[in-house]
């Protein structure tokens, strides 16, 4: 028996990346990787590879399905990922040595430790570069700049089998969540992640320990994740502000946001407290303010209300703290705002609050900037699902929450729209078509407003989905765009100023 060209590659790129390895290492790292795989067969592995010139995840499923012939693992999704995961495990130094290397780098530019780490965590296949390729991306224009969206189609489907073992699978409390430290090198589960290559840097915040990793599943380039070391709830406080603003001191090519911390207005994980940034600047950034306003407390602020479907105040200065007052001053008056006339209330009868923000922090040039999303999570009998969510009539598109992402401009769309999409374009076009109940009325608005042909018809729809997710963002806004809401949204930051 020989061992497999497939393995000896593998392993060559292994002590090529991984520097706590050397030459030496090969004969003991083949046997590592062979424990992993089983030894009854080869076959499996394809004589046409040309494993020279393959790319590293060609030669990683090779591996994988051999350890499915030999039986050592099951061919599903899970249990498939916690194989490639230990293997790609090799090539990932560990935790302290990445870190030692990142802070290190740090000391010559921050851009450079990113850099690194970045590129680590996507050769490693910590973040699923294959699988985000398949995503759908495409950005519209509207009366708010351009819209960017994304159908997402990267997380992997599931099979019977698979879905099958995770009926079966113990609930176990370790790791306690996905966001927590204890994930670091964690194996997986058939209803748990692979964590095998997971390593996160360690980011003092003033003596609040916090860590930093990238998204598996990236939107965007460079999604980060900052987390909280202790696992504790998601909580917007005046500390918010103050860690967003040092993280962009520490990352300053990145921007750094906080969903929100009340259902209905956030993300979807609130039990962990995190942020979410990135090396990336997203349409609301760009977008302009169209009403500025003075705070007199902080004459170092600039403000104003920005050009955007939704509630966005944005401050700049080059003074952290007072940017740090300013945003606690004005999250403390959206927290007692209510103005009947718009539905907008900021308690219930029984003390339940009902407002809290998204902010956004950046650079923008000298200055730090600081946005804030005015958000407000109540329901109606009319709107059982959030009044200020996305409505019934658009929910054809969307009906998740309007999370961070979102808000800044990037639509995150369900897989399914890529088939329903392709039904609304066979309509357009008078062809055989199974067009949904739910998106006809929209389809029939398009097709009497346009005239359509084979040429234009994928444009058309593309910019019509523009403008569906253009009014989602605005049904999240708390003051809308007609004269009542602008009047509204002018009195609310015109009072922000102390006379
Ligand atoms: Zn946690």
């Amino acid at each position: 028996m020989h061992i497999s060209n497939v393995i000896i590659e593998f392993v060559k790129r292994v002590i090529q990346y991984n520097d706590q390895f050397e030459e030496m290492d090969h004969n003991y790292l083949c046997n590592q990787v062979l424990a992993l795989l089983g030894e009854e067969d080869f076959s499996a592995v394809p004589e046409e590879i040309s494993v020279l010139k393959a790319d590293t995840l060609v030669l990683l499923d090779a591996m994988v399905d051999q350890a499915v012939v030999n039986q050592v693992v099951e061919d599903f999704q899970s249990t498939r990922e916690i194989l490639e995961s230990r293997l790609m495990d090799f090539m990932s130094p560990a935790p302290s040595q990445v870190n030692h290397k990142f802070h290190e780098l740090r000391q010559q530019s921050p851009e450079r430790a990113t850099d690194y780490f970045y590129e680590l965590s996507r050769r490693n296949d910590y973040i699923k570069t294959r699988a985000i390729a398949q995503n759908i991306e495409f950005s519209t224009e509207t009366q708010y700049g351009p819209l960017e969206i994304t159908i997402n189609l990267s997380k992997p489907e599931k099979n019977a089998k698979q879905i099958l073992a995770e009926s079966q699978a113990k609930s176990v409390k370790y790791p306690q969540c996905q966001l927590c430290m204890e994930n670091e090198g964690y194996l997986g589960k058939v209803n748990y992640p692979a964590r095998s290559t997971h390593r996160v840097i360690r980011v003092d915040l003033k003596g609040d320990a916090w860590g930093f990793q990238y998204s598996p599943y990236a939107y965007f380039p460079e999604h980060a994740i900052f987390l909280a070391e202790e696992h504790r709830p998601m909580s917007i406080t005046k500390q918010t502000f103050a860690n967003l603003l040092y993280l962009i001191e520490q990352f300053p090519h990145y921007f750094i946001g906080s969903n929100s911390d009340l259902p209905i207005s956030g993300g979807s994980i609130l039990s962990h407290d995190h942020y979410q940034g990135g090396h990336y600047d997203f349409p609301m950034a760009k977008a302009a303010i169209n009403y500025h306003f003075p705070l007199k407390q902080w004459p170092s602020i600039s403000a104003g209300i920005v050009n955007w479907p939704m509630s966005v105040i944005r401050l700049q200065s080059k003074e952290i703290e007072d940017l740090v007052e300013a945003a606690d001053f004005i999250y403390e008056a959206w927290k007692a705002y209510s103005n009947d006339a718009l539905s907008i209330r900021s308690y219930t009868e029984d003390g339940v609050r009902h407002h809290t923000l998204t902010p956004i922090a950046r650079h923008n040039g000298e200055a730090y900037e600081l946005d804030i999303v005015l958000r407000d999570n109540n329901t109606s009998d009319e709107f059982p699902d959030g009044i200020f969510h996305p409505h019934p009539e658009v929910q054809h598109i969307k009906q998740e929450n309007i999370g961070l992402i979102e808000v800044m401009g990037l639509a995150i769309l369900p897989p399914r729209l890529k088939t329903e999409l392709a039904e609304v374009k066979a309509f357009l076009l008078n062809n055989d078509h199974q067009l949904e109940e739910k998106h006809l009325d929209w389809a029939e608005m398009i097709k009497e407003t346009h005239d359509i042909t084979e040429e234009n018809v994928d444009d058309i729809i593309k910019a019509e989905v523009g403008h569906r997710f253009a009014t989602i963002l605005e049904h999240a806004g708390v003051f809308k765009h007609d004269e009542i809401g602008v009047e509204a949204f002018r009195a609310f930051v015109d009072g922000l100023t102390l006379k």
